[in-house]
Formats: structure tokens, C-alpha cells, sequence
């Protein structure tokens, strides 16, 4: 029987309160705190207590995950910020240092902010991401927080109250015309945050219009979200439990294709009973669960945790979907793991994994000229080679044409790569400048 139980979010101002983390020296803790002050810091009570390995602290997998080390920082960002709090700086100077610290940690990775924004009238859509002709992500505005923050998020600056650099839906149902008037969307991904933060209510103003007939062309509704993991009395206990897992059920009756895209990042989070309760509610409606996670360097960095999280999954029924590369944003000088050993991780766990479990696709780098997946690692007349491959561009051609770069050992992102034959370029570059040459995008800012 599971019990019914109050989420209980810790922040920042929290970090003194939370009984668990009495054990961490005054040091310790003062060094979290001012982490925190830079990039955004939440946990709850499911974490904290249920998934947490006290005993393993600092090595722990959702520790790591979820609250803040030192090195997350560079030693300069971080001394700096360290001694605006020794100083007892005003609020308003500390939180100039960190809005500034923020903006040197790269807060948009792949051009987000400018790169795939649709127009309507000649006016950009607010909240929505069209970057492959099929796919429409839709940022509701309600949707952009999460039941905690994962340390490594790509989308963080979101979450620090910056505001410029929001990116939300305003609740006008211009998104929905955008929708409307684009039939060749077949795929909504509605995305945060995560929406499942959402209120029933609110969820249900984003998705029920979706179908009416109208939106007919719209066959797969997909829910990106982390609250199977990390809230998962969401689908079982929480007040509104039986009416999400009612709506679910609904979609799926009209016709539409429901896919519940899971984050998960460690075996651990499917390992309590209400966890995988969670996953039976929701799959018991017809929706499946795909899921996905980046490759994170303290969290998951080892073949057989992979390959142990996929065999659960498949357990459990769902589906391992993507092997993502950390993007190159925020805390990733802590996170990030070269491509070389990226590969190895992934096929070191992918053959230990039986048919079902490799569906799965990776290591992918969702890139400015689209997701990019390193397929190998082989010589070609005596050069060590990176074969490389698109998974989606930005031009639907570029797939499937596998493309190589030189091999290294350090390279972490597409853009760190150098073609490979002595070619100047990769193939794709120059139409991929011409793309952005017509909507007047710098592309040295953003590749
Ligand atoms: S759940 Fe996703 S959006 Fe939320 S903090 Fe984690 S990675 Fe970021």
C-alpha cells in the first residue's frame, strides 16, 4: 500500500534546514550555498529521504544529481561569488555577480534563443521550438519549473529568475494557431521545466484542444518530463493522480498517440514501489514510456549503470529511447565526458542489454545543424576516424549520410571537431550558413 505523501521542495534558503545534510561539515554546506547562488538549486522530500544513499555521500548518484559541489564553478567564478557572501554583500550586488558569472556559462546553448523560434504574422511565436519540419516543442508557461533541479540542467537559466532569458508560452492560444496552420506538424512535444508540474487544469488547456479535428494532422502528443523520477505520487497519491491518469486515457481514446518521454538519469530512480507504480498507471492507460537521459559525468558515467537502467526500464515496459551528450551549457566543465569514451560508454552497455533495450540511440548531440549521433569509431587508410551521422537536421537530407571526423580524445561537442580527409568543411555547413544567412543569425555565435 503506498502512502499518500506532501512534497516538500528545499532551496537554497533551505540548505541549512535539511536534517541529511547536518552530516556535511559547516565547509561543506558553505560550499553548496554558494554554488547555489549561481545556478539554480531545488530538491524534495522523495529525493532527500527515499533515493539518496547517505552512507555513499558524496559519491551518491542522486546526490550528485541534485545538489550542488564546488567544482561546478570554476575556481575564480566560484572565489568570486564566495566572497560576496563572506562580505555579506547587499542582495541586489549578489545577485549582479551571478547574473554575470551566469552569462559566461553559456545559458542558451545551440542557439534556442534565437535559432528556432516560428513566426506568426511575421511575429515570433513566444514559447514554441520548430526546428525539424515534424516536431513542434511547446514551452507552456505554467510548465517551466521542476519538481527538483538536476544539477547538469541544460535549460538552468530558465530557472534563475533571469528573465530575459524565459522562454515560455504566454498562454494566448497563439501557439495553438501556429499548430493549426502548419499541417505538416504531425509531433508536439510539450516540454519545461516540466509540464507535469502542471495542475490538471492547466494541462488540460494546453492539450484537450489538440483533439478536435482541427488537429487532426497532430497523431503524436509527447510529454517530456522528469516527475516519474522524481515525483511519482503525481500518478499515484497526489490529489489530482486519478484525474492525470484519467486524461491520459482520454487522449489515447481519441486517437492520438501519447508518449510520455522519461527522464530518467540512474537505475536507482525506478527502484522504489511507487516509482514503478507510477510507470504501471500510466502505461495501463495506453501512453508509452520512452526514456532518455544525458550522459553525466558523477551521475551515470559507467557502462553497466546504463545498461542495468535500460534492463529496468524494459522491465517495467518502457521503452529506452536516447543516450544524449551533455550540452555544453552551465555546469558542464564538471559533467562533461569526451565523445571517444562517450562511445565506449554506450556500446559497452548496449551489448550487454538484450534486442529490446536497443532501441535506444546515441551518443546523440542535440547540435545547432541538428541531432548528431557518433555511430563508431574506426581507421579509414590509416586515420583514426569519428563516424558520425544524423539522427534529424535541420535539412531532413542530412540523415543517414555518414559523415567522419578526425578522432581525439578530449572533444566534447560537434563543434570541437575537425572533418576528417583534410576537408575543410563537413558537409552540411555551408547550406547550414545559408539557412541561417536568411533569417539574419550570426552562426559564429551559436556553432
Ligand atoms: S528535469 Fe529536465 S528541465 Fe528539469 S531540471 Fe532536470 S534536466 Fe532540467
Amino acid at each position: 500500500m503506498i502512502e499518500e505523501r506532501k512534497m516538500r521542495f528545499y532551496g537554497l534558503k533551505d540548505i541549512d534546514k535539511i536534517p541529511q545534510l547536518q552530516k556535511l561539515s559547516a565547509t561543506e554546506r558553505f560550499e553548496i550555498k554558494v554554488t547555489a547562488h549561481v545556478l539554480p538549486f531545488r530538491t524534495n522530500n522523495y529525493l532527500v529521504e527515499d533515493l539518496i544513499n547517505w552512507d555513499n555521500v558524496p559519491n551518491d548518484p542522486i546526490y550528485q544529481l541534485t545538489f550542488m559541489q564546488k567544482d561546478m564553478l570554476s575556481d575564480e567564478h566560484f572565489n568570486t561569488m564566495a566572497d560576496a557572501i563572506k562580505k555579506e554583500l547587499p542582495n541586489e550586488e549578489i545577485k549582479k555577480i551571478a547574473n554575470q558569472i551566469r552569462y559566461e556559462l553559456n545559458p542558451h546553448p545551440a542557439g534556442q534563443m534565437t535559432a528556432n523560434v516560428p513566426k506568426l504574422d511575421d511575429e515570433p511565436v513566444q514559447g514554441v521550438q520548430h526546428k525539424y519540419k515534424e516536431t513542434c516543442l511547446v514551452f507552456p508557461s505554467s510548465g517551466q519549473t521542476c519538481h527538483a533541479y538536476c544539477t547538469f540542467c541544460f535549460r538552468w537559466a530558465q530557472f534563475v529568475g533571469m528573465n530575459d532569458l524565459k522562454f515560455a508560452t504566454d498562454e494566448s492560444n497563439r501557439f495553438q494557431t501556429y499548430l493549426k496552420n502548419n499541417n505538416q506538424i504531425t509531433d508536439v512535444l510539450f516540454t519545461g521545466g516540466d509540464p507535469m508540474v502542471m495542475t490538471l487544469e492547466k494541462l488540460k488547456i494546453y492539450i484537450e484542444p489538440l483533439l478536435q479535428p482541427e488537429f487532426d494532422h497532430i497523431q503524436n502528443i509527447r510529454i517530456g518530463t522528469k516527475s516519474i523520477a522524481y515525483w511519482p505520487y503525481k500518478y499515484v497519491t497526489d490529489k489530482d493522480a486519478d484525474g492525470v491518469i484519467k486524461f491520459f486515457e482520454k487522449i489515447v481514446k481519441s486517437g492520438k498517440h501519447l508518449a510520455i518521454m522519461g527522464h530518467y538519469n540512474h537505475w536507482v530512480e525506478l527502484s522504489t514501489e511507487v516509482s514503478q507504480e507510477a510507470v504501471r498507471r500510466i502505461r495501463n492507460t495506453g501512453a508509452e514510456i520512452r526514456t532518455q537521459s544525458p550522459l553525466v559525468k558523477h551521475v551515470n558515467d559507467s557502462a553497466e549503470i546504463w545498461a542495468r537502467m535500460w534492463k529496468e526500464q524494459v522491465k517495467y515496459g518502457c521503452i529506452p529511447y536516447y543516450f544524449f551528450v551533455e550540452r555544453d551549457t552551465g555546469a558542464k566543465r564538471y559533467f562533461a565526458i569526451p565523445l571517444s569514451e562517450a562511445f565506449e560508454i554506450f556500446r559497452g552497455a548496449y551489448i550487454k542489454v538484450s534486442g529490446l533495450a536497443r532501441t535506444v540511440k546515441g551518443p546523440s548531440m542535440s547540435a545547432l545543424p541538428g541531432k548528431v549521433t557518433v555511430d563508431g569509431i574506426t581507421e579509414i587508410n590509416g586515420e583514426k576516424l569519428f563516424v558520425l551521422n544524423f539522427l534529424q537536421g535541420r535539412n531532413p537530407e542530412w540523415c543517414k549520410r555518414p559523415f567522419f571526423a578526425k578522432y581525439d580524445e578530449t572533444s566534447t561537442w560537434l563543434d570541437q571537431l575537425t572533418p576528417a580527409f583534410n576537408e575543410k568543411k563537413f558537409f552540411f555547413e555551408d547550406e547550414l550558413d545559408k539557412i541561417f544567412h536568411e533569417d539574419h543569425i550570426e552562426l559564429a555565435e551559436v556553432f
